[in-house]
């Protein structure tokens, strides 16, 4: 009830913001969150399993379709002005600056053969820039929710899923997988969503933290990571040769077992990048097994053992991670990982209620006395997919 009150006040106060800026009132309000992954990390392009959560920080978007095809987009973020642009004759390659989220997925329906015809966009989100915790999808979300409503395009989630990772493949040039838009699509509050990356089938299961008694705090490192830059690409393309070298569609088809096998096959640095991804997935099979014999509390374990498999096998972390990780754990998390694609955004905390203080307390000083800079310490709750605000 509460929630809700909150939400309407705030879109009221959106399509009132919307209204000075473009001088008429939005056709709706919409909005996608941001989101955290659980455990699963870089097996999602591998076509294989992934346990997110969509997060109680979202993007908004109030949205009105023109009569002409020019778009007129703008953010409450950061003081940035108008930017127009022209829903005919997008092309990959031609868009920089924040834009290019929105006007990727325009390019991306354009490309199914939907017609879009201009529109103002006013955006505002609470999701951490560049965060690990998906802004740039919370965004891209919540457009691809407003347009296929808009032009009735009738995209299902699994449908706007891909469209989204087509537009921020091909038009942003970032080379992510599915996981964060199917979180921000298909999410549910109280729930991570267990998803099969290769069919796209989600199972809902049960994540209260609340309810063991545990908070899941975010750290968010403040270091930048850029999903364009080598690192990612180059893990990607391990993991690609890895399947090539080893027969198989994807690493999705390597199992535990066959890991000694694949040992003899594969150059020692392709083997442990396989090796990550391999018990990363048999990981998330086994917490979505225990959060629904044993809750929260007993998945401690695994997030560990990811972060250390990512730490050293994938070789994705950083000192900063690195020491959130440790630190949380020192004082009182009951497991902690870095989450996101890697290299900086942020770590994540199982931590007991009563160990909140001491460990956010704890994890602020040991970035003082490293010299990093100072981070950013949240909880986070799953919460709703995306909707239509109003
Ligand atoms: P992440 O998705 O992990 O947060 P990305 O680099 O993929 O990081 O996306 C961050 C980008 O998304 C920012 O650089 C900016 O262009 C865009 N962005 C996110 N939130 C906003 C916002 N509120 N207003 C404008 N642009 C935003
Ligand atoms: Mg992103």
């Amino acid at each position: 009830m509460n929630t809700t009150t909150r939400a309407d006040a705030g879109t009221g106060a959106l399509a009132d913001r919307f209204e000075a800026s473009f001088g008429a009132a939005p056709h709706g309000v919409w909005a996608a969150p941001g989101r955290v992954n659980l455990i699963g990390e870089h097996t999602d392009y591998n076509e294989g399993f992934v346990l997110p959560f969509a997060i109680d920080k979202r993007a908004r978007t109030a949205v009105r379709l023109r009569g002409d095809s020019s778009v007129r987009l703008l953010s409450t973020f950061g003081g940035q002005g108008l930017v127009e642009a022209d829903a005919d004759g997008l092309a990959p390659g031609t868009v920089k600056g924040w834009v290019k989220y929105p006007l990727g997925v325009v390019w991306a329906l354009q490309q199914r053969g939907i017609d879009v015809p201009g529109f103002d966009l006013l955006l505002d989100s609470d999701v951490p820039l560049g965060a690990g915790l998906s802004s740039s999808h919370a965004i891209e979300c919540a457009v691809v929710l407003a347009l296929n409503e808009l032009t009735g395009a009738g995209l299902t989630a699994e449908e706007m899923v891909m469209l989204t990772h087509h537009a921020e493949n091909a038009f942003v040039g970032a080379p992510t997988g599915i996981m964060d838009q199917s979180a921000s699509l298909r999410g549910a509050s109280g729930h991570a969503v267990f998803l099969d990356c290769r069919d796209q089938s989600v199972e809902l299961v049960p994540f209260r933290a609340q309810d063991a008694g545990l908070v899941l705090l975010v750290v968010d490192t403040k270091v930048a990571h850029s999903h364009a830059d080598g690192g990612y690409a180059s893990r990607r393309a391990s993991c690609e040769l890895g399947a090539e070298v080893l027969g198989v569609k994807a690493l999705r088809d390597v199992t535990v077992a066959d890991l000694e096998e694949a040992g003899g096959l594969l150059d020692p640095v392709t083997f442990r990048r396989v090796r990550h991804v391999v018990t990363e997935n048999a990981r998330v099979l086994r917490a979505v097994d225990t959060l629904r014999s044993h809750g929260p509390a007993r998945i401690g374990h695994l997030l560990d053992a990811s972060h250390a498999s990512m730490r050293d096998d994938f070789e994705i972390s950083c000192p900063e991670l690195d020491l959130a990780v440790d630190t949380a754990r020192g004082h009182g998390a009951i497991g902690a990982r870095m989450t996101g694609g890697g290299f900086g955004g942020s770590a994540i905390a199982l931590t007991p209620v009563r160990d909140e203080r001491q460990v956010r307390d704890a994890v602020v000083r040991a970035f003082a006395e490293a010299g990093f800079t100072a981070p950013d310490i949240f909880t986070v709750t799953p919460a709703a997919g995306a909707e239509r605000l109003s």
